[in-house]
């Protein structure tokens, strides 16, 4: 088990991507601490991370600068101190420009690309930080149209990457994955227009990832076999991008 004696923190690990993610980081041996939001999912995430290692759920909104040194405090209190962390915490909105109000603009900055930022530098003034793992996305690289905050905060947070792979090496390796559309709430129906879903499937591969695809990347970057690697940003994304 590639993770044994390692502590993982997940944003935004309650469901989808993040859930994978943590289920996988536990499937290696790491204990885990997810966060989320206010996700009922998540006592039943950390019973089948309870399964396989040990993991906690602390409620905490990761754009909310207290709530974040809580949220470490929570997850070293548990394990000791936190040597992986996944930003994945995330929240997509669709709207044209000029119907985006600043407030909807600045809260997706927020949570996205501010959140990912308060948690990298929590767990690096802690000490213990050996990866930083960020979640952008392929949107970040191609830009999309209606989706003006989203774009610009996956954007942002591919240069944080880089930025903090610079700047905290060799200590800490930093990497970003860069999904594509992966089958989650946030690309149902409920959240995306129908016109949206139609152009994430217009990809090589033609489907939706699955959480799962995403989180062995995670598995990867996160474990020894990736040591030479940072500030790199790794598409799983069935083709959208390619460079
Ligand atoms: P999801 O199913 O909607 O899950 C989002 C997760 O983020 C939930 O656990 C949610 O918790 C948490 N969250 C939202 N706002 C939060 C906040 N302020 N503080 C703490 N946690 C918060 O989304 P997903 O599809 O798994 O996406 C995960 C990440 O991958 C996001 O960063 C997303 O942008 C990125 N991504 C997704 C896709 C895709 O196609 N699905 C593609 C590219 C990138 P609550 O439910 O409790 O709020």
């Amino acid at each position: 088990m590639s993770l044994s004696g390692k502590v993982a923190l997940i944003t935004g690990g309650s469901r989808g991507i993040g859930r994978a993610i943590a289920l996988a980081l536990a499937g290696q041996g790491a204990r885990v601490a997810i966060c989320h939001h206010a996700d009922p999912a998540a006592q039943e995430t950390i019973a089948a991370i309870n399964a396989v290692s040990g993991g906690i759920a602390v409620e905490a909104d990761v754009s909310d600068e207290a709530q974040v040194r809580a949220l470490f405090d929570a997850a070293e209190a548990q394990f000791g101190a936190v040597d992986i962390l996944i930003n994945n915490a995330g929240i997509l909105y669709e709207s044209p420009l000029v119907e985006t109000e600043a407030a909807d603009f600045d809260r997706v900055i927020a949570v996205n690309l501010r959140g990912s930022f308060l948690c990298a530098r929590e767990i690096v003034r802690r000490g213990n930080a050996g990866r930083i793992i960020n979640i952008a996305s392929d949107l970040g690289i191609l830009g999309r149209e209606d989706m003006v905050a989203y774009t610009a905060s996956k954007g942002g947070i591919i240069a944080l990457t880089r930025t903090l792979a610079r700047e905290l090496a060799p200590d800490v390796l930093v990497n970003a994955i860069a999904p594509g559309s992966i089958e989650t709430d946030m690309t149902s129906p409920a959240t995306m227009s129908a016109e949206q879903i139609a152009k994430d499937l217009d990809t090589p591969l033609a489907r939706f990832g699955q959480p799962e695809e995403i989180a062995s990347m995670a598995v990867y970057l996160a474990g020894p076999e990736s040591g030479f690697i940072t500030g790199q940003c790794f598409g799983v994304n069935g083709g959208s991008v390619m460079h």
